[in-house]
């Protein structure tokens, strides 16, 4: 399959991880739009929150669940912004399932 997250999934393409197990993996933004931009995404192929079903909601909770360990991991305890693009008026550029996780800073109080 053509999908740039799975190949950073499997390795052929490199990432700067931040956190990795077998469900998830953690990375770097390559185009920060805060002082901490990482993306974290299933290790799984979900084209977007629009296809979370039943049978693969456990690898979302999964990244949920990790969430806390990983913004404290990135010194995020001023808090954060998580963020799903999805689909064309989404703005989602890469069909991949991947939540944004930005922070370091005071964000603008907009966000459409
Ligand atoms: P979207 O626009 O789909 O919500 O977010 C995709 C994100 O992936 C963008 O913020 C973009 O900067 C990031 N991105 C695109 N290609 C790469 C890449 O090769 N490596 C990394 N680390 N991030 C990427
Ligand atoms: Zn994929």
């Amino acid at each position: 399959m053509d999908c740039l997250f799975c190949k950073i999934i499997e390795g052929t393409i490199p990432s700067s991880k931040v956190y990795e197990d077998g469900m998830m993996l953690a990375f770097k933004d390559i185009n920060p739009q805060a002082p901490v931009h990482v993306l974290l995404i299933p290790k799984k192929h979900i084209a977007s929150a629009d296809a979370v079903d039943a049978e693969n909601v456990e690898y979302v909770s999964h990244i949920f669940l990790k969430i806390p360990e990983i913004a404290k991991s990135l010194g995020l305890s001023g808090g954060y912004r998580i963020i799903s693009n999805c689909g064309e008026d989404g703005c989602q550029s890469v069909k991949h399932l991947h939540f944004h996780i930005l922070g370091g800073k005071r964000l603008s109080e907009g966000m459409a």
